[in-house]
């Protein structure tokens, strides 16, 4: 940075109101930081825009003098994505918060980046709509786009780049253009949706989101069903899609996770290897699928399995699993949260899974498995001591054996949580040369590696 601190935010104050650009250090410290285990580091400002014109200053400020600038959501992702390690300013989106049109007939919702998925969700049920993706943490749409999440509905709904048809962007010289339109679909250019998705911040700052909504289903029917083992649940999950029943949500926890969220949720759930199920259609189909279900999950050993139609019942049931993160990090105080996070084709998921399982056990960590496994995807959630070595080397180790799993079957080293800079190692592995790709097109959009900075691509300046 060749400008001092002061000097940065009185040039930033030209434009935006004082209060909005601080170096208070209550704030840096808030920014500072993700919901991992991964080590804080302090930005030097923090910046509130509330329109696309403030971002798109700040930006041109930013290139012009060649300071690092991380886009900020809420803070809830997990491999260090938003801890600014080359410090600089902080765009945090929460004041761009608005719901800006519902387009009830088109099925589509354009809202600003500072938008969480709850307050949506709020908005629309006026509609008789709902928002699909649903990460266990209430994120913003802006990160939600930045990672690619994805949640519980994925299986039917699909991930974030399923949803988005249109994003407004400032690039990194303070440009700002648009990657899409409100058509269902176009075979006009690149696919700059599907690359602005995903890319992390480090192509530039979402300031508009336009995205698919769907109607509120007529019937829905949430289950939980418990197995022998983590084995027969997931052959069972296997079975279920093969028979190509619609289901709209099935989530695999494990044991050791069921007691976490029997601890944090108040609930009684059987201590077993359990299915959270859900089915979204009208009456007659929901019937015979869940029927055709039943038959299924018996065939594999199904031990019980229990309905809830009653919609606070069901609402108890999903809270309960997008608790289930909080629910370790509130029974370990003191401990910080690793989640391992790879995808698989859904035929390699039981031995991923008991790959897993059993490297976990001999490294002897304590961890729960838990996960999306409609779509391949599980997570190994560790509650880690930092200030143990040896323990932090073993998850390490733990994390890179279940990586190197999925790699050699055609799988992903993270399914929705994203690279940060705890899965940079993998990259080269999984993409071989077209990592290559990737770094020319981070050159080409921000050549100065203003964009944050060292994420996902490691680049030197040319
Ligand atoms: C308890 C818990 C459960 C979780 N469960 C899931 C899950 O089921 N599925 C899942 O996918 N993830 C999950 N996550 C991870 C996390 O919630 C997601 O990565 C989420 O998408 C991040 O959104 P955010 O608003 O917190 O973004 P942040 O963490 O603030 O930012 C994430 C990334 O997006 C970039 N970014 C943020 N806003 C913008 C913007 N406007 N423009 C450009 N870039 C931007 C940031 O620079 C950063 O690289 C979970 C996390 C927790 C803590």
């Amino acid at each position: 940075m060749n400008r001092t601190v002061e000097e940065l935010m009185e040039a930033l104050r030209e434009f935006i109101p004082e209060d909005r650009v601080t170096n208070n250090q209550t704030i840096l410290e808030q920014h500072s930081k993700d919901e991992s285990y991964h080590t804080p580091s302090l930005p030097d400002i923090v910046v509130f825009p509330t329109t696309t014109e403030e971002v798109s200053k700040v930006m041109k400020i930013a290139n012009q003098y060649k300071v690092p600038v991380v886009p900020f959501g809420r803070g809830s992702s997990l491999e260090g994505h938003v801890i600014p390690y080359d410090h600089g300013i902080t765009i945090d989106f929460s004041l761009m918060d608005k719901v800006l049109e519902v387009r009830e007939n088109d099925f589509l919702v354009k809202v600003q980046p500072g938008v969480t998925r709850s307050q949506l969700n709020k908005e629309l049920k006026k509609y008789g709509l709902f928002f699909s993706v649903d990460p266990g943490a209430d994120a913003t749409l802006g990160g939600m786009a930045a990672t690619n999440a994805s949640g519980t509905t994925s299986v039917k709904y699909g991930v974030m780049r399923d949803q988005v048809r249109d994003l407004e962007v400032v690039l990194a010289d303070g440009t700002v253009i648009h990657t899409g339109n409100l058509a269902a679909k176009s075979s006009s250019g690149y696919h700059l949706n599907g690359l602005f998705v995903g890319s992390e911040g480090t192509l530039g700052c979402i300031t508009e989101l336009t995205l698919r909504v769907y109607g509120i289903p007529e019937y829905i029917l949430a289950a939980r069903a418990t197995f022998p083992s983590i084995h027969d649940a997931v052959k069972a999950v296997v079975s279920i899609l093969q028979a190509g029943i619609p289901i709209a949500r099935v989530e695999l926890v494990d044991e050791h996770s069921i007691k976490q969220v029997n601890m944090y949720s108040e609930t009684n759930y059987k201590i077993r290897p359990t299915l959270f199920l859900e089915f979204h259609s009208n009456e007659a189909g929901l019937k015979q699928d869940v029927e055709f279900m039943k038959e299924i999950v018996a065939e594999h050993d199904c031990e019980s399995i229990e309905f809830e139609s009653d919609h606070a019942a069901r609402n108890r049931l999903w809270k309960a699993r997008h608790n289930l993160a909080y629910a370790y990090v509130h029974g370990y105080p003191g401990k910080k949260l690793m989640v391992t996070d790879v995808c698989l084709p859904i035929s390699e998921l039981a031995g991923a899974i008991e790959h897993a399982r059993s490297a976990l056990n001999s490294l002897g960590l304590t961890g729960g498995i838990l996960g999306h496994v409609g779509d391949g995807n599980f997570h190994v959630l560790l509650m880690i001591n930092m200030n143990d070595l040896d323990e932090i080397k073993r998850a390490d180790q733990l994390n890179e054996t279940i990586v190197m799993y999925a790699l050699e079957r055609g799988g992903t080293c993270t399914g929705e949580h994203g690279v940060g800079v705890g899965k940079q190692k993998y990259l080269e592995k999984e993409h071989g040369k077209a990592l290559h790709v990737m770094e020319k097109i981070k050159q080409a959009l921000d050549p100065h590696m203003i964009l944050n900075p060292n994420k996902m691509i490691k680049m030197k300046e040319k």
